[in-house]
């Protein structure tokens, strides 16, 4: 099959809002209200013309700021879109900076052998040099992006294609 990309992280973050973005549809209902996204949806998304690389995409939910990851353990659907998952998107709010349940997600994520990119959302108008604590999570280097007005997007493809 196609390979797959999963949207990950706490509710609110704009995962639905990315989900909407990348394929182009109204699919995934975008709430200011946590856990709305109750059951996975699925698209398939051209990430390069050229080339002609196709995916699928996850949008996952189901979990609220309620759950906790390390007492509850994820999800059972989202644990299975993770394990079916060539590139994990985990989102996080880069207003927020990194909060609790970001990193019991995080410690969950690194002990998946997969390849996980951090996406840091709602950076519109932000100063880049404000990321420096999601660096220490340790999953690499934060792409910023603004899935609401659309920036950010094509460097996080391109930083996916070669992962795929
Ligand atoms: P989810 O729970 O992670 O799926 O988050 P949603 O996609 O439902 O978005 C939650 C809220 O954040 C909504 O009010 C969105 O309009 C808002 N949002 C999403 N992306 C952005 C963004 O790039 N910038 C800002 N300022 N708000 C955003
Ligand atoms: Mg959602």
């Amino acid at each position: 099959g196609l390979p797959i990309i999963c949207l990950i992280g706490r509710p609110n973050v704009g995962k639905s809002t990315l989900f909407n973005r990348l394929s182009h549809s109204r699919q995934a209902l975008v709430s200011d209200f946590a856990g709305l996204t109750r059951d996975r949806q699925y698209a398939k998304v051209l990430l390069n013309d050229d080339t002609q690389t196709f995916t699928t995409i996850i949008d996952t939910g189901g979990f609220t700021n309620k759950v906790n990851l390390v007492d509850s353990g994820i999800q059972d659907q989202i644990l299975s879109a993770l394990e079916e998952s060539d590139v994990i998107y985990f989102i996080l709010n880069s207003r927020d900076g990194v909060i609790s349940l970001d990193l019991e997600i995080a410690s969950h994520l690194r002990r998946l052998k997969k390849n996980i990119i951090l996406v840091c959302n709602k950076a519109e108008g932000l100063n880049p040099t404000l990321t420096t604590e999601f660096f220490e999570l340790g999953l690499g280097k934060p792409i910023l992006i603004s899935a609401e007005h659309g920036q950010g997007i094509d460097n996080l493809i391109n930083t996916t294609l070669p992962l795929l």
